[in-house]
């Protein structure tokens, strides 16, 4: 096994951390995806083993890709046209002894819940592998080294010397985060690290092909004729920058019956054109404009997303927001692209 990225202090700390059951609630950012929620629900299942009384929540609703995962239908999901939802969630924030932060290191990507987890008397633990975390957790297992946060779960049980605890429930959902922020074990964030664990999580019974045809083959067929349309009418190349863009308005996704989840991957696209270093995809959600940056090589779209759409993520697969009109903000990216051109343009 590759050097585990914790220390033994580290390992000592987690392990006094767990050693009485305690009540324990484990928070993923919002709208998840397969690693915020498969790390999640992976922990889950581990912890209740231990003895631990585990909630999961989730900011938003999920995926509907993600909804074979063991234990999802337990999750308490908060939605914003039910206040009910957010007051269940802040109560269990409120008598939590324990709170998992997983997969995002800034309480901002919580939205509403993060004045609840802010002032909650709870010990917080941060499991990520984000760029520039912000300091709010006492307990950190912080590792950008690491493709996926499900990843650091698995290096979380073995530590603690309960791999034996994984069954195939707990494997399939840590398998599901490490394949998809490894974006199938193609990302340059792949290594020797993230086949090992897929091999140990492989052992402990998550089936490979199940894994992804439950992930990858559950499109509806709306979600595969938005895909046609963007490819045929939106995608637009900046030969210039290097740069790809795709911008999709409330109306196109309606037009689409677009659902949570349903703009995920369309973003790689772009990147997949030959000679492409940045892709971004930003669509209209509900009076706020969601942007998906990628980029290949060494231009960091993690600089562009924090500097300028108050966002960040990795080097290479950065989010941000923007409060202007889809208009406005595209216009304030395109006006941003000289001042890149340099980094876009060399070889
Ligand atoms: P996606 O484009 O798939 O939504 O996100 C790409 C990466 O950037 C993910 O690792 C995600 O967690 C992160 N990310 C997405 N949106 C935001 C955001 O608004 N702020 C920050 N800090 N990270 C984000
Ligand atoms: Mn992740």
């Amino acid at each position: 096994m590759e050097k585990s990225p914790f220390g033994n202090d580290q390992a000592m700390a987690f392990s006094r951390l767990l050693s009485r059951p305690s009540k324990v609630v484990i928070v993923t950012h919002y709208r998840p995806d397969a690693d915020a929620l498969g790390s999640s629900l992976g922990l889950a299942g581990y912890l209740k083993k231990k003895g631990h009384q585990v909630s999961v929540i989730t900011p938003s609703d999920f995926p509907g890709f993600l909804k074979w995962m063991p234990g999802s239908e337990g999750v308490s999901v908060v939605r914003k046209n039910n206040p009910a939802t957010q007051q269940e969630s802040e109560s269990l924030i409120g008598s939590a002894e324990i709170i998992f932060c997983l997969d995002f290191s800034s309480l901002k990507r919580i939205e509403t819940l993060e004045e609840p987890v802010r002032k909650a008397s709870a010990i917080k633990v941060m499991i990520d592998h984000h760029l520039e975390p912000e300091k709010f957790a006492e307990y950190e297992l912080w590792d950008v080294k690491s493709a996926s946060t499900a990843g650091l779960i698995f290096q979380l049980i073995e530590m603690l010397g309960d791999q034996h605890l994984i069954d195939p429930a707990i494997a399939s959902c840590l398998y599901a985060g490490l394949m998809t922020d490894t974006g199938g074990f193609r990302h340059n964030n792949t290594g020797a690290r993230e086949f090992e664990i897929a091999a140990k999580l492989t052992m402990a019974g998550a089936v490979p092909n199940q894994v992804a045809s439950s992930v990858y083959d559950s499109n509806s067929i709306n979600r595969l004729r938005l895909n046609g349309y963007v490819l045929l009418n939106k995608l637009t190349i900046l030969k210039e920058f290097n740069t790809a863009y795709v911008c999709l308005t409330g109306e196109e996704l309606d037009r689409f019956e677009a659902q949570t989840g349903d703009t995920e991957g369309l973003v790689n696209m772009g990147l997949s054109v030959e000679g492409v270093r940045m892709s971004v995809l930003m669509h209209d959600r509900e009076g706020i404009v969601k942007i998906s940056f990628r980029s290949s090589g060494d231009f960091s779209v993690n600089d562009l997303a924090r500097k300028h759409f108050s966002g960040g993520g990795h080097r290479n697969a950065s989010g941000g927001s923007s409060k202007e009109s889809l208009e406005a903000t595209l216009q304030r990216f395109i006006d941003l692209l000289p001042s890149y051109r340099e980094f876009l343009t060399k070889n």
